[in-house]
């Protein structure tokens, strides 16, 4: 299996998950000289580890630097704890880079492809709109953002529903999971994928999770020019695991993390599985951290094949926490009274783990997953009015008018609409 079938197909033809056959490491002397390298130039490094083999050193140069025209900086929040930056990229979410990468990526693997590719994508807030603007007019493809009716926010759902094109938004009448099952449902349906061109543009595909190392690496490399040098631990608030799936790659590969904490909303699926080694997905409930809102996360499956399935192995390197709604809203306002530090409901998630799990001489980052204005209005219910600007990205996009397609949660409903097109 090459990369160029794995990222054009999304998903193989059993349902499972690609994986990459090795994992590379980094020679030691890397992580010595890496906190002198640019996010953008880290990401190249890594980027070659993945996907060199494929794609010529120049194109995938190009890829990189025109994925990654935005920062990704560390600040620091207390003396202990840092906080990775995610959301300066064009849609301000963390997904920007997956979704960007994949975009560029299939657009290299499709040239002088002669038909249409059509890519699925199911969103809990945040892919739909980074997918969709990684595509945006893109020749010779459609993007199809499945998203939950009622379940993102405003300012999400203006990303995606606004841009018209070749951007097709579908409000699902269910929640996360089924958007996701009606997804995986099309990619095993014969007349569907016999009639048209699919591919998947969520984390199951590995364009879109792998380049999320490239976060860890620059966590780590911006760390070091601090002079800190402790113990590294980096939580990620997650949902879909498809963040942290990318962390524990990076991991593999050399980079000198301690462990990891895995950060839940009360979709604690995992967090229950790290406390027992049973893992028994369930519907998802609604948060105010949504897009963590995820019943049978997809990437776990990826967990498992790099521990080689031992409930042992993984604990050895990921610790587990979830919080509840009101202790989210606590956090986000403890932190900014006390820290003048605006979280959003996922990264406050982020933070509250790392400062639950932290010891004495390590040195913690949390990913900051998401700009605090795209949950405005949670943000100033918890902080007050008028705390919260938006910037100038953002309010373009609220200027649009929201066009999407209601369907029911019936895979016939979106097989029929597929063909029709
Ligand atoms: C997608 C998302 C997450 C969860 O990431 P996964 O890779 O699905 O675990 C967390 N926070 C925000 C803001 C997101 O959009």
């Amino acid at each position: 299996m090459s990369l160029m079938e794995a990222v054009t197909t999304g998903l193989a033809s059993d349902n499972g998950l690609f994986m990459p056959e090795r994992i590379d490491e980094f020679n030691p002397d890397f992580f010595k000289r890496i906190y002198r390298m640019t996010f953008q130039d880290i990401s190249y490094e890594v980027a070659k580890k993945f996907f060199g083999d494929e794609i010529p050193f120049d194109v995938l140069k190009n890829l990189v630097n025109d994925t990654l025209n935005f920062d990704c900086p560390l600040v620091q929040v207390d003396p202990q704890v840092y906080s990775l930056e995610l959301f300066h990229g064009p849609t301000l979410a963390f997904k920007d880079v997956g979704g960007r990468f994949m975009a560029r990526l299939l657009a290299y693997f499709l040239r002088g492809f002669e038909k249409e590719v059509n890519v699925l994508v199911a969103t809990s807030g945040d892919t739909g709109s980074a997918v969709a603007n990684g595509f945006y007019k893109v020749p010779g493809i459609k993007v199809y953002v499945l998203y939950p009716k009622g379940l993102v926010s405003d300012i999400q759902e203006k990303q995606f529903t606004t841009l018209g094109h070749n951007i097709t938004a579908l409000e699902i009448d269910g929640t996360f999971d089924d958007c996701q099952r009606l997804v995986k449902s099309a990619f095993l349906d014969k007349q569907l994928t016999e009639s048209m061109v699919l591919t998947s543009a969520n984390s199951i595909n590995v364009a879109r999770f792998l380049p999320q190392a490239f976060y860890y690496f620059n966590a780590y490399a911006r760390l070091r020019e601090t002079g800190n040098v402790d113990d590294v631990v980096i939580s990620v608030p997650s949902g879909n695991f498809g963040n942290l799936t990318a962390g524990l790659f990076a991991k593999f590969m050399g980079l000198p993390v301690k462990r990891f904490v895995a950060a839940n909303n009360e979709n604690d699926i995992v967090y229950n599985y790290l406390k027992t080694g049973n893992y028994a997905p369930r519907a998802s409930v609604s948060t105010i951290a949504n897009a963590m809102d995820v019943g049978d996360p997809s990437n776990f499956a990826r967990i498992l094949a790099l521990y080689d399935h031992s409930h042992e192995y993984i604990t050895h390197d990921v610790v587990g926490y979830r919080y509840s709604d009101a202790e989210i809203r606590e956090t986000m306002k403890q932190v900014f009274d006390q820290n003048n530090y605006m979280l959003d409901p996922h990264g406050a998630v982020g933070y509250r783990a790392l400062k639950a799990d932290l010891k004495d001489g390590e040195a913690g980052i949390f990913l900051e997953t998401a700009h605090p204005a795209k949950f405005t209005e949670t943000v100033e219910n918890v902080l007050g009015k008028g705390t919260v600007t938006l910037p100038g990205k953002l309010a373009e996009f609220m200027k649009g008018e929201k066009k999407s397609v209601p369907l029911s949660i019936d895979f016939d409903d979106f097989k029929n609409f597929l063909l029709k097109k």
